[in-house]
């Protein structure tokens, strides 16, 4: 009786032992965990590199430094890319220093109309919003669109209302204007040879004397944001924003409220945001076309400089340049303006910042 049992149980342990085995043979290798890694932009530009002095270039300085800790700190806490790139999207848009949310580029007729989205690597889900006015963050629109309808861009009157709808904040008009992009405005106005409008209702009066700020800011036409970050999960994600370009005619919409074009984020490939001259980039699908090269095994920098430096420029007019972070390693850079404002940080390391 007591051999029996004895041999049943050593036959329930071999049994047990085995399928351990082989549960243990089955489960997948432990992946060494991915480091985050962030990168955020500014814009890319020209003349203002030239001029740009020292207390310009320290109030970027410091501005960028502000809006990678906020990427950065969703990261380390092991939030999402998504939220990491919204959180830093989001502190950029309420700087006056860029051409996002407030201190928006103008339209011809002196309004704001923003442009926004949001990839998500991991499903390729996102969307985008166009031509919003009184959304004071429009990359959480786009994202309520991604999120709360089947849609994947809302543009105009309807998405301010699904804005509202929403209960995402709104402002007046008058929140997102500033003196500095008023002035830049009015310069390409005139060197456009177009009849400047009058200052948008709700305006400040212009100041007495002309502003303190430096001249070189004035003639900085492009300053979209955007960011790109890679989660302890690996997960990867992009978010992109923009008043557009500066006296463009109403109702027109540039790249970045384009999956594809000034968005995109694919965990297979890479995650890419872009700014300068949006029309090229959608005539390129430039976005995608960085994320295709990284899917099929290019590394992120020849990703990105095949097409910055080559095919966008073959385009007569092809300016601009883009962040793009992959599946492992460092995020990377590539622009053909003079300069571009961006940052970056990865796990463990220090955040970098570059201005001029
Ligand atoms: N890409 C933006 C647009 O065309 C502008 C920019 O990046 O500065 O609207």
């Amino acid at each position: 009786m007591f051999a029996t049992e004895c041999w049943r149980r050593w036959i329930v342990c071999v049994i047990v032992g085995i399928t351990g085995a082989c549960a243990f043979a089955q489960a997948p290798a432990p992946k060494a965990p991915a480091p985050w890694a962030i990168e955020i932009h500014g814009g890319a530009g020209e003349a203002e590199w030239l001029s740009m002095d020292q207390a310009t270039a320290d109030a970027y300085r410091a501005s960028l430094a502000r809006a990678l800790a906020a990427g950065s700190a969703v990261l380390e806490k092991h939030g999402t890319a998504m939220d990491a790139v919204q959180a830093a999207v989001e502190v950029l848009e309420d700087d006056p220093l860029f051409n996002a949310g407030r201190g928006s580029a103008f339209a011809a007729d002196a309004t704001n109309e923003m442009d926004a989205s949001i990839m998500n690597g991991i499903d390729t889900t996102g969307a985008g919003v166009a031509g919003v006015h009184f959304t004071r963050h429009p990359i959480q629109l786009a994202r309520a669109v991604m999120e709360h309808t089947q849609y994947v861009l809302m543009a105009g009157p309807g998405a301010d209302a699904f804005s509202k709808q929403q209960g995402l904040e709104q402002e007046p008009t008058s929140y997102f204007f500033t003196e500095m992009r008023w002035k830049e405005f009015e310069e390409v106005m005139r060197k456009s040879n177009r009849p400047v409008p009058a200052r948008p209702a709700g305006a400040p009066p212009p100041p007495a004397q002309s502003s303190k700020l430096a001249p070189g800011i004035f003639s900085h036409l492009f300053g979209t944001v955007g960011a790109v970050a890679r989660d302890s999960s690996g997960h990867l994600a992009a978010a992109t924003s923009t008043g557009g370009m500066q006296g463009k005619l109403p109702g027109r919409i540039g790249d970045s409220p384009i999956l594809g074009a000034g968005t995109y984020a694919d965990d297979k490939g890479c995650a890419v945001s872009g700014t300068g001259v949006g029309e090229y980039f959608i005539r390129l699908s430039l976005a995608h076309q960085v994320g295709e090269l990284c899917r099929k095994g290019e590394a992120p920098q020849h990703a990105a400089d095949q097409l910055i430096h080559t095919d966008l420029p073959a385009l007569p007019g092809g300016e601009g340049g883009v962040i793009v972070l992959g599946r492992t390693g460092m995020p990377v850079w590539s622009n053909n303006t003079l300069g571009m404002f961006h940052a970056r940080q990865i796990q463990g390391g220090q955040p970098e910042v570059w201005v001029k």
